[in-house]
């Protein structure tokens, strides 16, 4: 099975030739020291500009002194599907996942490598500025989210609720507070709520209380898929207080606690770590009887890893076809074939069962929590996310024909006679 392309046609867009990211190669930047008056949420503190209704990045000369649980931050596609900005997406009409950001002056206290809105960003950009997986994200009012959704009633168009967690030292009170906004006012059975949780400052008892408090998935964002890449992005390596540890005990209260097929874990590919780390690391949560979500690593902009280049899609597009095997049709890893370089080399399937999964296209879309559609199609479909609309990573939308030839290229799977013509797809434009 062609599955990994030969040397002499080895992706374009890769480091040094290559048609994935080597760790040698994904080396983040050194944090800088941050002046004084920025540190802290400095300079919107001591501003203290009162908020007024909905707040736009970068509208504003001082961003206004916001904080959760009265104001969250939301996506730009959020934004839109809610009616608070106006724009189009790239050949979307929503997004089914509401995702609610936790927002203070004072930001996240880590200082994740990738992320947006890591702590160091202080220096030059405050918090509700900051760009976050890709986009903007606008700081609004909880009641006026809530008001909004709650009267829209069964026809939200939103299929699920996500409270995102920052490390705060009143991060997990205020997760309590916006949940408990929400579920006066909106059926948590009409739209199920995840929690996308920040273990560094979190119990046991939080988890249980999250639970008994009606939201139905907890995530853990653990996003490097080894002990060493995680501390070398998220842990001592930046300048950020996470450790493996303390996420993977949270990880297993989530699984005590909310049971089977109700937990799970992001992964992020392309940091460094082997399409062999992460299809094993996916085993493991599905052998837990857990999912994980999984984005493509993009060099966001600000961030410690801006100037390392994005996952080449030849490396993305074998490790969401292995996960997807492995998560939702049985297949292990252990049948599954590597080479030296830990690339998958052969899924351990006939070719004619692989290519009708590919064919159907779900492997291929945002992966994440549930909506109403099925188990297999996330609620949580971030469009854009994780690349540009021009070089899509994870669709936000059922891929079609033409997308499934460009996959097939970049899987070096093409059918006889179906061969991709590079942007034609870009027609929908
Ligand atoms: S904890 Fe989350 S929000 Fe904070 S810097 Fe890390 S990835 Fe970003």
């Amino acid at each position: 099975m062609g599955c990994v392309k030969s040397e002499g046609t080895m992706s374009p867009n890769g480091p040094n030739g290559l048609d994935f990211n080597p760790a040698e190669v994904m080396e983040p930047r050194v944090p800088q020291v941050i002046p004084k008056d920025a540190k802290n949420g400095g300079r919107v503190k001591s501003a203290d500009v009162t908020p007024t209704g909905v707040y736009l990045p970068n509208d504003n000369y001082m961003t206004p002194n916001m904080q959760s649980p009265d104001y969250v931050q939301i996506s730009t596609a959020a934004a839109i599907t809610l009616g608070i900005m106006s724009a189009k997406m790239y050949r979307c009409s929503c997004t089914r996942c509401l995702n609610l950001l936790l927002t203070y002056p004072e930001g996240c206290r880590a200082n994740c490598a990738y992320c947006g809105l890591a702590r160091h960003r202080e220096a030059d950009r405050d918090y509700a500025d900051r760009n976050f997986i890709r986009v903007d994200w606008p700081a609004v009012p909880m009641e006026q989210i809530v008001d909004i959704v709650a009267e829209k009633g069964e026809h939200t168009p939103f299929h699920r609720m996500c409270i995102s967690m920052i490390t705060h030292p009143r991060s997990e009170d205020d997760t309590f507070a916006v949940l408990k906004k929400w579920t006066d006012k909106i059926d948590p059975d009409t739209v199920p709520v995840s929690i996308l949780s920040n273990p560094t400052t979190m119990q046991r008892a939080d988890v249980q209380k999250l639970h008994e408090m009606g939201s139905d998935i907890f995530t853990v964002s653990l996003d490097a898929a080894t002990p060493e890449l995680f501390d070398r992005t998220r842990g001592k390596g930046v300048q950020s207080p996470h450790t493996w540890k303390k996420y993977w005990e949270i990880l297993l209260d989530a699984r005590d606690i909310f049971g089977p097929q109700k937990f799970g874990a992001h992964i992020i590919v392309g940091m460094g770590e082997t399409e062999f780390d992460t299809l094993t690391l996916v085993q493991e949560l599905v052998d837990m009887g857990g999912h994980s979500h999984m984005f493509c690593f993009f060099p966001e902009k600000g961030s410690l890893m801006d100037h390392l280049p994005a996952t080449p899609r030849d490396q993305w597009r074998r490790v969401q076809l292995g996960r997807y095997l492995i998560d939702y049709c049985g297949q292990r890893v252990s049948n599954m074939k590597f080479d030296e370089h830990g690339r998958v080399v052969d899924f351990g399937m006939p070719q004619g069962e692989l290519d009708a999964i590919i064919d159907a296209g779900i492997a291929f879309r945002t992966s994440g929590c549930p909506g109403k559609f099925a188990d297999d199609i996330s609620a949580c479909d971030r469009p854009y996310g994780d690349s540009p609309p021009s070089d899509i990573a994870s669709y936000p939308f059922q891929p079609e024909a033409v997308d499934l030839r460009r996959i097939r290229y970049q899987l070096d799977m093409e059918k006889p006679g179906e061969p991709y013509e590079d942007g034609e797809e870009l027609e929908f434009i």
